[in-house]
């Protein structure tokens, strides 16, 4: 037994005398929320950072999807994964909206868009797919679906911050864009979110909706919701973006190791990332495979046992939870290649201050139990 547990991620942290000048910043102005200077000041280089013309800032992820909805006025039904964190589905039912599981495509792990368009019923109105792991949907189908039944998409981004295929930023597809900044993910404020927005106009009603719908002192336009981020936080996410770059090239290195490692091993595949043209290593999922000699699940609880957590992600998929299970789209029978990534899918540690030692640790563990 290791005498320090690792587990599947670490929070990236800059040195802390780098976030002194910030507070002292705070201190001195006294503004707090509501769109200060460090509010802005993210909002400005975030848009420069990942190459998208506008962005709101919001307090997470979550919030910034139930605000996205809001902001299309999406009703009735939404066509989404069951493949994901549940926040993606719990965004719809705040927004009293039913969703509709769709099936996975067995190589990238996202909504498959063959399957799509059986799902469309007259009530359909969205289509919310995950850039799931970080790896890009097939954004042009889904588009073309899109636009032939008059549908929005809503991208739930939480694990896209920064990634771009060949014509950029991954984020500028859809009508709208969802980043998660909590403290899991690639960039974090500790807890943070944004919507990526295409224009200025698209901007201002989700600043709005993100302060209650007021604008101005004394007219209210919308029920919004308080969706701000705090200057603390965002004067977080001004450090982070300073550091980004060595993280996101620590990150490569770990995953260059897994995929060396594991490449001969028997029964484990690695889920590829060669669509991207920058890809961010967000996750290090690996499928174990029915030839690999052992279950997912023993797999996991012998890593557990030497100190290494890796992680179940997505498992259970979200369409098996008690407030979706009874849905129709529910039924296992209709989600045959997410049931199985379900079964099969291990996400093994990674984060930029993982030691390559720790890498050739676990790899060797997994090849040993297929030897
Ligand atoms: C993290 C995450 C969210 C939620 O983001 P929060 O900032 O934690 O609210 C939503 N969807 C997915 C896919 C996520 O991984």
């Amino acid at each position: 037994m290791r005498d320090k547990s690792i587990y599947v991620t670490q929070p990236y942290l800059p040195p802390l005398e780098e976030f002194i000048p910030y507070l002292e910043e705070i201190w001195e102005n006294k503004v707090l929320t509501n769109g200060g200077p460090f509010h802005q000041q993210l909002e400005a280089s975030l848009c420069e950072y990942l190459g998208v013309e506008h962005i709101a800032l919001f307090t997470n992820g979550t919030i910034a999807l139930v605000t996205a909805l809001q902001a299309l006025r999406v009703t009735g039904e939404v066509i989404t994964t069951p493949y994901s964190f549940v926040a993606t589905s719990h965004s719809l039912l705040w927004n009293g909206i039913k969703p509709v599981f769709v099936d996975i495509d067995p190589n990238t792990l996202n909504l498959d868009p063959e399957k799509i368009e059986a799902a469309i019923t007259p009530q359909t109105t969205a289509i919310m797919p995950v850039h799931c792991y970080g790896h890009p949907c097939d954004v042009e189908s889904i588009q073309r679906i899109a636009d032939n039944y008059n549908l929005k998409i809503i991208y739930d981004a939480a694990h896209a911050f920064g990634v771009e295929d060949a014509g950029g930023s991954t984020l500028r597809h859809g009508d709208l864009s969802v980043l998660s900044f909590h403290a899991t993910k690639v960039f974090n404020t500790f807890e943070g979110g944004a919507i990526v927005c295409p224009d200025a106009k698209t901007k201002t009603s989700i600043d709005r909706l993100k302060n209650f719908g007021h604008v101005g002192e004394t007219t209210v336009v919308a029920p919004g919701i308080n969706g701000k981020m705090s200057e603390f936080n965002a004067a977080l996410g001004l450090l982070q973006l300073k550091h980004i770059d060595k993280a996101l090239l620590q990150r490569k290195a770990v995953d260059a190791a897994y995929r060396e490692r594991l490449k001969n091993v028997k029964g484990i595949s690695c889920v590829s990332n060669e669509a991207e043209k920058t890809p961010n290593y967000a996750y290090f999922p690996i499928l174990v495979q029915d030839s690999y000699p052992i279950s997912r699940d023993v797999l996991y609880q012998g890593l557990k046992d030497q100190g290494i957590h890796p992680r179940r992600y997505f498992y259970p998929l979200i369409s098996e939870f008690p407030m979706y299970r009874g849905l129709k789209s529910a039924d296992k029978i209709n989600l045959p290649v997410a049931m199985a990534a379900s079964q099969q899918v291990l996400c093994l540690p990674i984060y930029p201050d993982l030691d390559i030692s720790v890498v050739d640790e676990i790899t060797q563990f997994i090849a040993a139990q297929a030897a």
